[in-house]
C-alpha cells in the first residue's frame, strides 16, 4: 500500500521546498512529478528572485508597497507582509543550500533592478537562476528522504465523503495506474501557460492541479489575471528576461524612439510589467512596429556584460531568431508568461478543502493580484512552499487515513482511462483542439479584450470540450503512452480555460493585467474585490471575496 502523511504533487521549486519542510516536521513525506524533478518549469525562470536586504538599506515595507502597488491594488496586503518579511531569511536559506547566487565587486550577494521597482533588490544567478535553485533544492529533496515518484501523472483525487484522501496516478513507465493514500494533498502542480499560443511556458505547463482542485470543489481565484510578459521573442515566443531591461536595455519603436517615455517617464522600461506590455500593444497597433514586434536594444551594454550576465537569452536570440544582441537590436513582443490566479489559499497553503493545501504558480494567496512583479514569483515558491509544508505535516500529525478500497479506486480509474483509449479513430485529434484553444485565448484574452471577444472564447472553448470527449488516443499501448498523456492534460487545460473566460468576463474593470477597452477604468468602487470561481451541481458558479487592505490604501498607479 502507497500512503503517506504528506503528499505533494509537483516537483517545481514550491513542491521541493514543501516536501523539505513537510519531512524536516517529521512527516512520512512523498513527492510526486509528471516529469523528472529538474525538469519541472521551475528551470526555466532566468532573470532572480526578490529579497530586500537590510544591509543595503532596504525594507520589507518598500517590496510589499511597490508589490501591492504592482498588482494594481488587488493583492492581499496581508499575505504580501507575510512573503515580503520573510524574503530575506527565505533567500540566505538559498545561499546555505548552495545556491551561487551572483556576487558585486565587493563580494556581497549582488543585485540587478527589476519592473516596478525603484531598487536593484533581485538576486540572480546569471540569467539561469531557476536552474541553478532547481538542482541545489533536488540536492537537499534527496538528502532529506523524501519518497520521489518520478515521472507518475496524477489523473485524480481520492474523494471519499468529501474528504481528500489520495490521489490516482499513471506510472508513465509501465502505463499502470496506482492509488497512493495520503493524510494531506500538498498541489504545488505550476501554471497553465500552455493554454495560450504562443507562451513562453514550456509544454508541460497544463494546468493539471488547478482543475483537479476545482472538480474537487477547491476555489479559483483571479483566474482573469494571465500576464502578458513585455518581452518574448518574435516567432518562437520564448522569454527574453526582464533582466534585459535590469540591466539597462532599451525599447525601441521601428523609429528608434524610446517610446516608454511617453507611458512611463519615470520607471521606463522598467514599469511594471502590465503597463509595458499595454504600451507595447499600443505601438504596435498603432503601426510603429515592425512586422507585429518592437525592438529590445542591448548593443550598449556592451559584449562583457552581456557574456557574464545575460548569456542564455543572448544564445537564444542567436539559436530562434539568428539575432545576436551584442550586435543587433532583438524583434520582441507582448506573450502569455505568468498565471497570477489560482487555487485559493490562506498563507500557511490551506483551501477551502480539509487537508488540500496549495503553493507556488497553481496557488492563489494572493500575493500577486492583478499583476505579478518579475522576481516575486521564485519567492512566492520558496515562501509559500516552505509554510504550506510545515502546515501539513503539522496537521497530519494528528489525522488518520481514511478508509479506502484502493482496489476498487484503481478499477474505476482504470476504466475511465481504458474508456479514453477505446475511443473511435473518427473524432478530433486532441494536438488540433489544443492548438485552437490556445489560438482563441491568445486573441481575445490577451493584453486588451473586450466583451465579444471574450464571449466568442468562451463559446469555442465549451465547443473544443464537446469535442474533445470524443477525442481519439493514437497510441494505445501501455508503456510510456505520451499520446495518452497529452489527452489527460488537454482535459485539465480546458477547465482551466472556460474560468479565465468566465471571470475576465464576469470582471467589469480594467485592473493589473485584465485591460478591457469596453471598461477601460479601474472601478475600485465596485471591482475593488476577487472574483472566485467554484464548479457548482451544474457548472460554474462564480463569487466574490474581499480584498485584503492592511497599510496601503488604493491610490492611482503612475510610473
Ligand atoms: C521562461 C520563464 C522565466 C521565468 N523567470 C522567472 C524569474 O526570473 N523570476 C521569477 O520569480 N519567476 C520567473 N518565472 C516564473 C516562475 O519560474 C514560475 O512561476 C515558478 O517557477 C513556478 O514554480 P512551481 O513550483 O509553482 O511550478 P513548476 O516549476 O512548474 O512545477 C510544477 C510541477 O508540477 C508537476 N505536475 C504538474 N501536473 C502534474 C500531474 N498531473 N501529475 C504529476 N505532476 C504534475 C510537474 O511535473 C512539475 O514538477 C519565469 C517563468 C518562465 C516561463
Amino acid at each position: 500500500m502507497l500512503e503517506h502523511d504528506v503528499l505533494v504533487i509537483g516537483a517545481g521549486l514550491a513542491g521541493m521546498r514543501a516536501a523539505i519542510a513537510a519531512r524536516a516536521g517529521g512527516a512520512n513525506t512523498a513527492i510526486i512529478s509528471k516529469v523528472h524533478p529538474v525538469r519541472s518549469h521551475s528551470n526555466a525562470a532566468q532573470g532572480g528572485i526578490n529579497a530586500a536586504l537590510t544591509d543595503r538599506g532596504d525594507s520589507w515595507e518598500e517590496h510589499a508597497y511597490e508589490t501591492v502597488k504592482g498588482s494594481d491594488f488587488l493583492g492581499d496586503q496581508d499575505a504580501i507582509e507575510v512573503m515580503c518579511r520573510s524574503a530575506g531569511r527565505s533567500l540566505i536559506d538559498l545561499e546555505h543550500m548552495g545556491v551561487t547566487f551572483n556576487r558585486d565587486d565587493e563580494g556581497r550577494l549582488g543585485t540587478r533592478r527589476f519592473g516596478g521597482q525603484q531598487r536593484a533588490r533581485t538576486f540572480f544567478v546569471g540569467d539561469f537562476t531557476g536552474q541553478a535553485m532547481l538542482h541545489v533544492m533536488f540536492e537537499q529533496l534527496i538528502k532529506s528522504g523524501v519518497r520521489s515518484y518520478e515521472e507518475w501523472f496524477v489523473t485524480g483525487l481520492i474523494n471519499e465523503d468529501s474528504q481528500v484522501c489520495g490521489v490516482t496516478a499513471l506510472e508513465i513507465r509501465s502505463g499502470q495506474i496506482f492509488a497512493i493514500r495520503a493524510k494531506t494533498v500538498i498541489f504545488c502542480t505550476g501554471g497553465l501557460g500552455r493554454l495560450f499560443e504562443p507562451s513562453t511556458n514550456a509544454l508541460i505547463v497544463t494546468g493539471d492541479g488547478m482543475a483537479l482542485a476545482y472538480n474537487a470543489g477547491a476555489r479559483l481565484m483571479d483566474m482573469e489575471m494571465v500576464q502578458y510578459h513585455p518581452t518574448t521573442l518574435a516567432g518562437s515566443g520564448v522569454l527574453i528576461s526582464e533582466a534585459a531591461r535590469g540591466e539597462g536595455a532599451y525599447l525601441l519603436d521601428k523609429h528608434g524612439e524610446r517610446f516608454m517615455k511617453r507611458y512611463a517617464p519615470n520607471m521606463m522600461e522598467l514599469a511594471s510589467r502590465d503597463v509595458v506590455s499595454r504600451a507595447e500593444q499600443t505601438e504596435i497597433n498603432a503601426g510603429n512596429g515592425i512586422n507585429g514586434c518592437l525592438l529590445l536594444d542591448c548593443r550598449h551594454l556592451g559584449e562583457a556584460l552581456i557574456s557574464e550576465k545575460l548569456s542564455q537569452i543572448r544564445e537564444i536570440g542567436i539559436d530562434l531568431a539568428g539575432v545576436d544582441m551584442v550586435k543587433e537590436p532583438v524583434p520582441i513582443r507582448p506573450g502569455m508568461h505568468y498565471m497570477m490566479g489560482g487555487i485559493k489559499t490562506d498563507v500557511d497553503g490551506r483551501t477551502n478543502l480539509p487537508g488540500v493545501y496549495a503553493a507556488g504558480e497553481c496557488a492563489c494567496v494572493s500575493v500577486h493580484g492583478g499583476n505579478r512583479l518579475g522576481a516575486n514569483s521564485l519567492l512566492d515558491t520558496i515562501v509559500f512552499g516552505e509554510r504550506a509544508g510545515n502546515h501539513a505535516a503539522m496537521m497530519s500529525r494528528d489525522m488518520e487515513y481514511v478508509e479506502l478500497d484502493v482496489d476498487v479506486v484503481v478499477k474505476r480509474e482504470e476504466r475511465r482511462i481504458q474508456e479514453m483509449l477505446d475511443r473511435p479513430k473518427n473524432g478530433d485529434r486532441v494536438a488540433a483542439i489544443r492548438l485552437a484553444m490556445g489560438q482563441s485565448m491568445n486573441n481575445n484574452l490577451a493584453v486588451f479584450r473586450n466583451q465579444a471577444g471574450m464571449v466568442e472564447t468562451l463559446r469555442d472553448v465549451r465547443e473544443l470540450a464537446d469535442r474533445y470527449v470524443k477525442a481519439p488516443v493514437d497510441d494505445k499501448g501501455r508503456v510510456f503512452n505520451t499520446d495518452l498523456v497529452f489527452a489527460l492534460e488537454l482535459g485539465f487545460m480546458l477547465d482551466c480555460a472556460e474560468t479565465i473566460a468566465l471571470s475576465a468576463l464576469d470582471r467589469k474593470d480594467s485592473r493589473g493585467a485584465q485591460a478591457r477597452t469596453d471598461y477601460p477604468k479601474r472601478d475600485d468602487e465596485n471591482w475593488m474585490k476577487h472574483v472566485v470561481v467554484t464548479k457548482g451541481e451544474v457548472g460554474p458558479e462564480i463569487s466574490y471575496l474581499p480584498v485584503s487592505i492592511t497599510k496601503w490604501p488604493p491610490e492611482e498607479r503612475k510610473y
